[in-house]
């Protein structure tokens, strides 16, 4: 398959640009670099030994993305562009809704007129809200999201689903203008194409690829857990501070289910080949199905990095919810695909990455 990911240079995307390649895909990337390097995407060709076409754009320039999207016609879309920096949300609102939902507007604008029908977008877990008691399943109703860039998800899963919806229907006012034949011809108009929506809820992204030359790289201080224990562990920072330890769980720290990077980008394969037999809109969890406490995760670090972690307990962090975590049967189910990595092996890869690079790509 010929997949285009948008925000590949990321995290999450330069990962999944290796699985692809890995499971024989064809990829390219859409990136402006926001909160990336493209050395990342230079480094996911040199463990694969694969190109990888890459373009500097925003995502939200339409013309921009109806030069490249003509020109890549990819069977799939992966769409990981996007801002993410939950405590940023909240003091930019209007930057996160104009950047997260612009960019989807314009790929699903693009994709009708370009005839192209399959997008798998990153969601995330936040979109369970704080009522649903875990563990989440895909059919518990959205919940009431905490900060703005919660809010860009929920709001980005809705439109991409009513979009689907308006496909359908679209489809079959077509069928029965042109006789029941869907795939007739109609000049100077693009045939409407059912579009093929995949929803991936993330919960926790963690780790970095076996090799260590690819791995998660925050600018400035980081807000989420593992980042802020590997810089610890590597002595860019004194201490971590544990954000409550007054919670109803065993060791009184918040629980998350940490997923290694490399099951998430191997779901994404999954979920791109899906795509392609599948019409309508779906909805996966990607998750292990697993909790492990704030505390876990320290321990885990010190057993990979040969020396404990620092850390002092600290206040809670508002807007945290006590406990998260996956039902993941659904994607076991219908993409055949499970996490495989445990926190051990998630320590050890974000380890390797955090020791071999300790400034990151050195943007
Ligand atoms: P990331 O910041 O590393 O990657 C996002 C990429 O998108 C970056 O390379 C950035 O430069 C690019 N980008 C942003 N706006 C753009 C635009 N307008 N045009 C072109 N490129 C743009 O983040 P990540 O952790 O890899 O996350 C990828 C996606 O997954 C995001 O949508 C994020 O919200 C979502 N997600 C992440 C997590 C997580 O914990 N990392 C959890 C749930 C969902
Ligand atoms: N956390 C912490 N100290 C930190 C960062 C995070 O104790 O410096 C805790 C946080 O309170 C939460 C867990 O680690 O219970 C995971 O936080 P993260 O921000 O990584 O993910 P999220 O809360 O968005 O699921």
């Amino acid at each position: 398959m010929k997949i285009l990911l948008t925000g590949g240079a990321g995290y999450i995307g330069s990962h999944t640009a290796v699985a692809l390649l890995e499971a024989g895909h064809d990829a390219a990337v859409v990136d402006n670099y926001s909160n990336s390097s493209p050395e990342a995407v230079r480094r996911a060709e040199q463990i694969t030994g694969k190109e990888i076409r890459l373009y500097e754009a925003d995502v939200a320039d339409k013309n921009r993305m109806m030069e490249i999207l003509r020109s890549e016609m990819p069977d799939c879309i992966i769409h990981f562009a996007g801002l993410k920096a939950v405590g940023e949300s909240v003091a930019k609102p209007v930057e996160y809704y104009r950047n997260n939902i612009d960019t989807t507007l314009t790929l699903i604008e693009c994709m009708k007129e370009l005839g192209l029908s399959n997008i798998v977008f990153s969601s995330s877990a936040t979109v369970y809200g704080e009522d649903n008691i875990p563990p989440f399943t895909e059919n518990m109703p959205k919940g009431v999201c905490t900060n703005p860039y919660g809010w860009t998800k929920w709001m980005q899963e809705q439109i991409l689903t009513d979009a689907w919806f308006a496909s359908e229907k679209e489809v079959i006012s077509w069928a029965k203008a042109h006789d029941g034949d869907a795939a007739a011809s109609d000049s100077g108009r693009v045939r409407p194409r059912e579009l093929s929506v995949v929803l991936l809820r993330y919960f926790n992204p963690v780790g970095a690829h076996e090799s260590g030359m690819i791995g998660e790289d925050p600018q400035g201080i980081p807000n989420n857990l593992m980042p802020y224990i590997s810089q610890v562990a590597v002595g860019r920072r004194d201490h971590l501070t544990v954000f409550g330890d007054d919670y109803d769980t065993p060791d009184g720290t918040c629980r998350r289910d940490y997923i290694h990077v490399m099951d998430l980008a191997e779901g994404h394969v999954k979920a791109a080949e899906y795509s392609l037999e599948h019409r309508g809109a779906e909805v996966f969890n990607l998750g292990t199905g697993n909790p492990y406490s704030v505390l876990d995760m320290v321990k885990a670090f010190g057993d990979a990095c040969g020396h404990p972690v620092k850390y002092e307990i600290g206040p809670r962090r508002a807007g945290d919810v006590q406990d998260s975590w996956a039902n993941a049967d659904k994607a076991k189910e219908i993409l055949g695909w499970e996490a495989k990595r445990g926190i051990a092996e998630i320590c050890r890869d974000a380890w390797k990455w955090q020791s071999g690079n300790p400034n990151g790509y050195d943007r």
